[in-house]
């Protein structure tokens, strides 16, 4: 059966600068049977270019722009295709800028159609100035819902929804927000994987970290989800949630021997399953009274409120 894969970055194939053991193998397999792989991100600051090159430092060669898709990328597809000739007020780094310039979606400070929020250090004078756009009829829209980005194991930063939501706050409106786990973006993604492919793959799995973006928009997308516990979740945490990671993998190198002998094997056979009979193969907190002994983690994206 041919599988396409869309991958998660972040807590998939590097964590901190550094690859996750096994990502370069990984990824070398897929190339080597020439499986179709897509490279999905909620960044949008670094363009398609700064990935490859960003991938290359890392040890993972042989990548061009075309195996990225960020939410820069979609956001310049959802306007070109949704409202070509807008223009927009952007908040945001060069990936977004270059995306949407690609889309010859013009810059506008003075009556945009729409604030596009993405990812990146903002003033408060453009806050201000984004204020007034929208206080005249521009539209809001972030690039990606999360609040907050690891940069590193002891160290967060704030995403494009914490500062979509501080628009949110000075103007009473709501932000609509692209990338994982918005359907618009699996579904352009779906689509990128199978111009890859030269055809439609018969079975396109995302691979991810994160519950509420990667495992989420796979299952509403219909798509099969490989939850990877190699970045910011806890096998611990799957309790928590009421949809499920169709398979439970270590690292993607649970997957490098499978991608290579073309031999999948089932959920129940992850290697992840192998200790769980330890815990009598439950998850999530015992008692309804535990979730209240800690204090409430910080909500991923921001459309979860
Ligand atoms: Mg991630």
């Amino acid at each position: 059966m041919k599988t396409g894969y869309l991958i998660d970055m972040d807590g998939v194939i590097y964590r901190e600068n550094q690859l996750i053991p096994g990502a370069a193998d990984f990824v070398q397999a897929m190339n080597a049977t020439g499986t179709p792989f897509l490279f999905l991100t909620n960044n949008s600051a670094p363009t398609p270019e700064d990935l490859a090159v960003r991938l290359n430092h890392l040890g993972i060669h042989g990548l061009s722009a075309r195996h990225f898709y960020t939410s820069a990328l979609n956001t310049a597809d959802f306007l070109g295709e949704t409202d070509p000739g807008c223009t927009v007020f952007v908040i945001g780094e060069g990936g977004l800028l270059a995306a949407l310039h690609e889309r010859k979606i013009a810059n506008d400070a003075i009556r945009p159609h729409y604030v596009v929020v993405g990812e990146g250090a903002t003033t408060m004078e453009k806050l201000g100035k984004a204020h007034e756009c929208i206080e005249h009829g521009a539209r809001l829209l972030a690039t990606n819902p999360d609040n907050w980005c690891p940069v590193s194991r002891e160290k967060t930063r704030p995403g494009a929804g914490a500062t979509a939501a501080f628009l949110e706050a000075s103007t009473g409106r709501r932000a609509y927000y692209l990338g994982k786990p918005n359907g618009y973006m699996f579904h352009r993604a779906r689509r990128k994987l199978a111009e890859l492919a030269l055809g439609e793959p018969e079975l396109a799995v995302m691979i991810g970290d994160t519950m509420e973006t990667d495992i989420r928009g796979a299952v509403e997308a219909g798509m099969h989800s490989f939850l990877v516990l190699s970045g910011s979740t806890q096998l611990e945490d799957l309790g928590d949630y009421v949809y499920q990671p169709t398979r439970i993998l270590q690292s993607v190198a649970d997957l490098t021997e499978e991608v290579r002998t073309g031999k999948a094997s089932d959920r129940l056979t992850s290697p992840v399953f192998a200790d769980n009979a330890a815990h009598g193969g439950r998850f999530g907190h015992r008692h309804q009274t535990d979730i209240f002994a800690f204090h409430k983690p910080r909500p991923r994206p921001a459309m979860t409120k």
